[in-house]
């Protein structure tokens, strides 16, 4: 059905992306880490695009390509990008909608927030995504505009997340051993949550 299909889509439009950025991310990762970001989530994607089964319920998906980036990412991403999808997928249980894409996303920054104990203004994904999320969430329950913009405005609000790391020093992950050095670049994983958002949208479109 529909919801497969552009499950599957969105999956094969973020690995084929995250491909496409494999060096950009390493660069990005070389010079506040230890330049293995791009490395690490093209090797979890292809993985998962190998284990995605077309035939899974939503929830399911979600969950199978979880597990194959907790499997074959590592680093501090891996756990983090895998096990926040596998833990939010449960959301789709009943199918994806308007509703349903909120909590997902909810579950998704909260279990990312527990996870790796970052908060916004510690240069990490969180300050992507939660300025996405909740974007996102106001939205679609308070503005209540379709689907499709909300999520146009959960990207531009993960962009202005991805500048705002690059102005401030790393408190959590690798970049955290460079104190004030880490600032003036922009963090791996917030700029890799702003592609994947920006190919959701692309897929959505
Ligand atoms: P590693 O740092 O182990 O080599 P990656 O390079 O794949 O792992 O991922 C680095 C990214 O992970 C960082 O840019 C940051 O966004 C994210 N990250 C690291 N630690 C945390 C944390 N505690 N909470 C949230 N995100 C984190
Ligand atoms: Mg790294
Ligand atoms: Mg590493």
């Amino acid at each position: 059905d529909t919801q497969r299909e552009a499950l599957m889509a969105a999956l094969e439009a973020v690995a084929e992306r995250v491909e496409a950025e494999k060096g950009h991310l390493t660069d990005l990762d070389s010079a506040i880490g230890d330049a293995d970001h791009g490395a690490n989530l093209d090797r979890g994607f292809q993985a998962a695009l190998e284990g995605a089964d077309p035939e899974a319920a939503p929830d399911e998906f979600v969950k199978g390509v979880g597990m194959a980036l907790v499997s074959k990412v590592g680093g501090a991403s891996g756990p983090l990008y895998g096990g926040s999808l596998a833990h939010a997928s449960t959301a789709f249980e009943g199918g994806i909608d308007a509703e349903s894409s909120v909590a997902f996303a909810e579950s998704y920054l909260e279990k990312t927030k527990d996870r790796g104990g970052a908060s916004v203004g510690d240069k990490t994904m969180v300050d992507a995504l939660t300025p996405a999320v909740h974007t996102y969430k106001r939205a679609i329950e308070e503005d209540e505009v379709a689907p499709l913009t909300a999520l146009s405005r959960a990207v531009d609000a993960a962009e202005r997340g991805v500048e705002f790391t690059t102005a401030i020093r790393a408190n959590k992950g690798r970049a955290s051993y460079l104190g004030w050095r880490s600032v003036g670049h922009p963090d791996p994983g917030a700029t890799s949550t702003l592609y994947m958002l920006e190919e959701l949208l692309g897929v959505a479109s």
